[in-house]
């Protein structure tokens, strides 16, 4: 993706939008620990969380890998359009 000045804009708005508007997404989650990628479809995530706010979903969001638990430094969500950066290097642009 490049660069684009309304990042900062556009990543409030998303943060501040419910889960359930990104259904067909997919949340992609790096964990610095196991220094893996994780792709998370929004569709599993919605019987629990569509009615959160992006926000709140992304502070909760672990590694689920066993033993592991850490908060991830890297978060996205994409579809075959748009890649917008949550949280990591890019997110405030
Ligand atoms: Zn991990």
């Amino acid at each position: 993706m490049g660069h684009n000045v309304s990042n900062g804009k556009r990543l409030t708005a998303v943060m501040g939008s419910h889960l359930a508007d990104f259904a067909g997404w997919t949340l992609v989650i790096r964990c610095p620990r196991c220094r893996e990628t994780t792709e998370l479809r929004v569709q599993d995530l919605l019987v629990a969380h569509g009615a959160r706010q992006v926000s709140e979903v992304v502070m909760r969001l672990r590694c689920s890998r066993p033993r592991c638990g850490f908060r991830p430094d890297q978060v996205a969500l994409r579809n075959r359009l748009h890649n917008v950066i949550l949280v990591g290097p890019g997110a405030y642009g």
